[in-house]
């Protein structure tokens, strides 16, 4: 990704940017973006294929990107990740916690209960397997509250300093099947209001986004059929989404630049951006 790729630029010129899940659809998009306005950028994913392909391509267009395998569960991990990065890269100045998502055992089939419709191989809300529900909350809210807890205490006082996680729009209202991720998101919007306070008088502004419905390589099964045209469920999402169409990644980046910056959003902690014409706002009605 080129400066000119990117909506608008901000100066990020000898600032290191650490992004876990960076080797995911979002996340690399937001490494490309950091690293494209001049940050140094750790790419921190438990897949290293995936981030290093990322830290490739950046270094390939001349910035500069390290990747790590790193288990945002666990703590001696991101230990061991954080004296990797200062040696190679420096102190942390931005950290965007962007590992998460749902597992399908925490996930019911139907969206309503219906005693007297339950065909065979039907996910019900009884069914929900524990340790599915314990993936899900422990990879969304603990895999963020730990790497904040690894990088944030050399953040305190440093200019500009900025932490950046990723919530949902299940986070404002649950959507339907996917229980255990709505609450883990829920809890991730709730921890940044609390960590946005905790260190509101240490200079570290602490913010999230929330992503409505962009069509990625990834959803992209899910959102069209094989020749191009909507599915049910798109038509569903388009038809709450007032501004009638999906996002493209860039109304993302420039959300995530303009929280970033301190010229910007110099006076603002403790938000949850949503980045979705107008889902979260629209009763259906
Ligand atoms: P993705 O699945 O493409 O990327 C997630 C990355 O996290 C993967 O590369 C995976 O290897 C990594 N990861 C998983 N477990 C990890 C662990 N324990 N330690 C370190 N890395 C781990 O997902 P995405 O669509 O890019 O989503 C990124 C974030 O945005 C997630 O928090 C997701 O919940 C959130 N989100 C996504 C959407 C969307 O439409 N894609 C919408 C709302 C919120």
């Amino acid at each position: 990704m080129k400066k000119t790729d990117l909506p608008f630029s901000i100066d990020l010129n000898g600032r290191t940017a650490v992004v876990t899940g960076a080797g995911g659809v979002l996340c690399s998009q937001f490494a490309r973006a950091l690293a494209a306005c001049g940050a140094s950028v750790a790419l921190l994913d438990l897949n290293l294929d995936a981030a290093q392909a990322v830290a490739d391509e950046i270094t390939a267009t001349g910035g500069k990107a390290f990747a790590y395998k790193t288990n945002v569960l666990d703590k001696d991990s991101l230990e061991a990740v954080h004296q990797s990065v200062l040696k190679d890269l420096g102190t942390c100045d931005l950290l965007i916690n962007g590992a998460g998502g749902n597992h399908p055992r925490a996930t019911t089939s139907q969206e309503y209960y219906d005693p007297s419709n339950i065909p065979a191989d039907t996910v019900t809300f009884f069914d929900l397997d524990k340790q599915g529900i314990s993936f899900v909350f422990e990879l969304n809210f603990l895999g963020t509250l730990l790497p904040t807890q690894v990088f944030a205490k050399e953040m305190v006082n440093r200019p500009g300093a900025s932490i950046i996680n990723i919530s949902s729009m299940n986070a404002f209202t649950p959507l339907t099947k996917i229980p255990a991720y709505s609450g883990a998101k829920a809890a991730i919007s709730n921890l940044t209001q609390w960590l946005a306070v905790h260190f509101a008088r240490t200079g570290i502004r602490v913010n999230a986004l929330a992503p409505g419905f962009f069509a990625t390589k990834q959803n992209e099964k899910l959102l069209f059929t094989d020749d191009g045209q909507l599915t049910e469920r798109s038509h569903k999402i388009l038809s709450q989404t007032p501004m009638g169409r999906f996002g493209d990644s860039k109304e993302l980046i420039g959300a995530l630049l303009f929280l970033l910056s301190p010229e910007a959003a110099g006076f603002i902690t403790g938000i949850v951006l949503p980045v979705d014409g107008g889902f979260s706002a629209y009763s259906g009605v």
